[in-house]
């Protein structure tokens, strides 16, 4: 088989409706330049769910002894994924979105290989192949807001309650951030000025980071210390959205994060999920200082004149609350404590497990798919 036919056999087992391969310049270069058509022809066959070994082995042709070593090397290439529960230990390939927007970033190393894959891929992301996403109701993340912005804890749920989450771990781990890594790599976008170890994983995932060196162990003191430290830079912490368990909190910046981004520059309806909370204002006691504009990652505040304004120009911070995404970035700053977080009416919960959300997924995929082919 010539190396094309290779890559060509991994791109169709990658490829399906609910998350393509869209046509771009990009697309061929990004794989090319991350995985061997050795690597593309081992991986071609090996299921997105997870098996043994040698249930691998059989489905692939071959001795359990010889694809153990393979095995292994694409998981420390955050190319497939080793799960751990118990004694029983299983592999699976990961989908193209994990290969090529997440998990080779988090060990934050910075090889010619990943500068390569990483600029191919920030172009492939720009080019089309990230507007699938669009048409999905139920994001990756889940804004949670920052401990200690919100106004009446008696309302909240624990899965509202990141300090609650955080309890819930048996196991810490932290990594680079992939979406600031991978553009710090790629010469055509200047570096972020946020912090890079900010990435939170947990439990089963938080194993496989550490076992493949894509990350290291921390302790949960350590853990809060980073979210604390993520708060004031200005990070929005967002979380796996599921209830039951969720393995990510992520600390997102408004520039290059894979939720903001779209948002802002691809003309996407929706960032990350909302948290049940939006803001209010006390415009007797704003100064007009601007601080909170600067913050909100979705650009939801805006000075306004208002006639209960005290400031020097009779301006007062004013919030889009359907727009907000109840982070509580603004009110962790702001000065006179005239910006609060209250919680929304409604509550709104999030997708219960991992697998809940991804049949959501898979449903918005298909009928956003449907709706293209109506129309075409
Ligand atoms: S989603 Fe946010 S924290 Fe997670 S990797 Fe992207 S920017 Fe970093
Ligand atoms: S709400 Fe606070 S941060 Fe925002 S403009 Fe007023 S004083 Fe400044
Ligand atoms: S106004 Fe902006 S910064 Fe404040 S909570 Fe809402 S989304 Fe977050």
């Amino acid at each position: 088989m010539t190396d094309q036919e290779k890559y060509r056999k991994f791109v169709e087992w990658l490829d399906n409706p609910v998350w393509e391969f869209t046509e771009s310049e990009a697309m061929m270069p990004m794989i090319m330049s991350y995985i061997s058509p050795e690597e593309a022809e081992f991986m071609t066959g090996i299921p997105l769910n997870a098996k043994t070994i040698p249930e691998i082995a059989a489905i692939k042709n071959m001795d359990p002894d010889e694809i153990a070593p393979k095995i292994k090397a694409l998981c420390e290439k955050g190319l497939m994924y080793e799960s751990m529960r118990g004694d029983s230990v299983r592999y699976k390939l990961l989908d193209a979105q994990q290969m090529f927007l997440r998990m080779p970033y988090w060990s934050g190393a910075e090889t010619e290989e990943l500068k390569n894959v990483a600029h191919y891929s920030n172009k492939y992301y720009m080019d089309g192949w990230y507007d699938q996403m669009d048409a999905v109701h139920q994001k990756g993340l889940r804004a949670i807001p920052i401990q200690r912005t919100v106004e009446d804890v008696r309302q909240v749920m624990p899965f509202e309650n990141i300090m609650q989450v955080v309890d819930n771990y048996e196991y810490y781990t932290v990594s680079h951030c992939p979406c600031r890594h991978k553009h710090k790599l790629d010469p055509d976008y200047q570096e972020s000025a946020y912090p890079s170890e900010t990435c939170l994983h947990f439990d089963e995932l938080g194993r496989h980071i550490v076992k493949n060196g894509l990350g290291r162990e921390i302790t949960k003191e350590e853990t809060l210390e980073i979210l604390k430290k993520a708060a004031d830079a200005g990070l929005v912490h967002g979380v796996s959205n599921q209830e039951e368990k969720p393995d990510t909190i992520c600390n997102c910046d408004p520039i290059y994060c894979t939720m903001f981004r779209p948002y802002h520059l691809l003309g996407h309806s929706q960032a990350m999920n909302k948290s049940n909370y939006q803001v209010k204002v006390i415009p007797e006691t704003c100064k007009a200082c601007g601080l909170c504009v600067k913050r909100c990652p979705v650009d939801a505040i805006e000075l306004k004149v208002s006639s209960q304004a005290t400031s020097k120009f009779n301006k007062a911070a004013s919030v889009d609350t359907d727009i907000c995404i109840g982070c509580g970035v603004c009110v962790h700053k702001c000065p006179t404590g005239s910006i609060v977080l209250e919680h929304r009416e409604e509550t709104t919960r999030p997708p219960k497990t991992g697998r809940e959300w991804s049949q959501l997924f898979v449903e918005d995929r298909l009928a956003a798919k449907q709706e293209q082919a109506r129309i075409e």
